[in-house]
């Protein structure tokens, strides 16, 4: 049976994070990667935006078969026995660890019928099977108006294809801007040529003489060739569960990135920490925190743990207008705009109890440390007190 001293199961950006860590913190010591995917580790934010832009493909990746690590692609992992320390593959191979990190990500949200002609986009397989569809068809739904739904919108209709949105909030990304905002970005697409319908969503799908007939909660049915979700996604935590680690939203893991079995680890999308900042657990499924937790949950593996404090900024780009943001964006917060112009430039401050918890910057760029160093003071604040506390680009 091989040994790993270290193993993870997982093979998106975190795990790559982390082998690097690991082979940093010691050169010597085996590292084993079990990934359900064909591909070795790449990055997953070009698929929703540079790639459609013209970047090559080739920048995805991420070059982590060039370290010295055993890759195991297009493997899932079936189960954990944490008492022989092993894990089991769907080939029926058993593999021995002294460290596991689980960075198993999440899947996305499915609709309740079984249809694989609706494309749930995460992979650079979805990408692909997407781009063909692109250069072939001419009229897409997208549904969900959340951060995958809107980027997957602008990318098809910058490569000139049709695009309708299925939204049933009242605006894009309603759950994290405020009301005004988003119903703005509702004008926005519009302009761009996208037709999003808000208060309207998915009612069943079709197909009449080639044609996929997408029906709506309203009752109208409308003429697609392909249709794409962003729905959400759903930590992978089957196999924490499995081998009885605690898990809650997420796995739960302590300030060392360790789960409720000190040998077993887990980061990134799937894990859900403690931050200092905010005070409270969060699991964040971004690419910078999928990028620092996987190092520091590697370092910690190789034995040289630091407490991991780190509270990570996410971004998305929406056709010409771009953000960062750090902490906690909630739409049912208190917000106060700081506009320099309506929309297209400035900062919003998201507040419970008088304390600033997040800080969208939008088309607003060189502010995320100030942005933490805001978050982590104690307040209270006033709204007049913010105006102005983050300079404009
Ligand atoms: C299209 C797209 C665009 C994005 N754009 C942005 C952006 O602009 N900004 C931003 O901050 N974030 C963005 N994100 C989010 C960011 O990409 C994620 O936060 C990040 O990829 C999470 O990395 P991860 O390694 O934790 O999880 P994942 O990327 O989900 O990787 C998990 C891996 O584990 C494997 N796996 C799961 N279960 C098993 C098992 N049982 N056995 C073996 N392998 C298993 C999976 O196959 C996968 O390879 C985007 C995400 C997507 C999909």
């Amino acid at each position: 049976m091989t040994h790993y001293p270290y193993l993870i199961v997982g093979g998106g950006m975190t795990a790559d994070a982390a082998v690097r860590a690991i082979r940093a913190a010691d050169p010597n010591g085996a590292v084993g990667l079990i990934s359900t995917e064909p591909h070795p580790p790449y990055a997953r934010p070009p698929l929703s935006k540079g790639l459609w832009k013209g970047d090559p493909e080739s920048g995805i990746w991420r070059g982590t078969d060039s370290i010295d690590v055993t890759l195991r692609l297009g493997r899932r992992v079936t189960a954990i026995d944490p008492k022989a320390q092993t894990v089991t593959d769907d080939q029926g191979e058993v593999t021995r660890y002294g460290t596991l990190l689980l960075a198993t990500g999440g899947s996305p949200r499915r609709l309740p019928i079984e249809d694989d002609q609706i494309i749930y986009f995460r992979t650079y397989d979805d990408y692909r099977r997407l781009r063909a569809l692109a250069n072939e068809r001419q009229r897409f739904a997208v549904l969900g108006g959340g951060f995958i739904g809107t980027e997957i919108a602008a990318a098809l209709r910058m490569a000139g294809r049709e695009v309708v949105m299925l939204v049933p909030e009242a605006g894009l990304g309603a759950r994290v801007f405020p009301a005004d905002l988003s119903r703005f970005l509702v004008g926005y697409y519009k302009e761009q040529g996208v037709k999003p319908r808000t208060g309207e969503g998915f009612a069943g799908l079709t197909e009449r003489a080639g044609t996929l007939i997408l029906k709506t909660t309203s009752g109208e049915e409308l003429q697609v060739d392909t249709v794409v979700a962003g729905l959400g996604i759903q930590p992978n935590v089957a196999l924490a569960e499995q081998a009885g680690v605690r898990v809650e939203n997420g796995i739960v893991v302590d300030e060392l990135l360790r789960t409720s079995r000190p040998e077993i680890f887990a980061a990134g999308d799937v894990a859900n920490f403690f931050n200092p900042a905010l005070g409270t657990r969060v699991r964040v499924e971004h690419e910078d925190n999928a990028n620092t937790m996987g190092a520091a949950a590697g370092r910690a593996m190789a034995g040289q743990g630091m407490p991991y404090t780190h509270l990570p900024f996410f971004y998305s780009d929406l056709f010409q207008l771009g953000y960062e943001a750090v902490g906690e964006l909630d739409a049912r917060l208190e917000t106060v705009s700081d506009w320099k112009e309506p929309f297209r430039e400035g900062v919003v401050y998201y507040l419970r109890d008088g304390r600033v918890r997040g800080v969208l910057l939008w088309n607003t760029w060189g502010q995320v440390d100030a942005a933490r160093a805001l978050i982590a003071e104690r307040g209270p604040f006033q709204a007049p007190q913010l105006k102005g506390r983050l300079p404009h680009s």
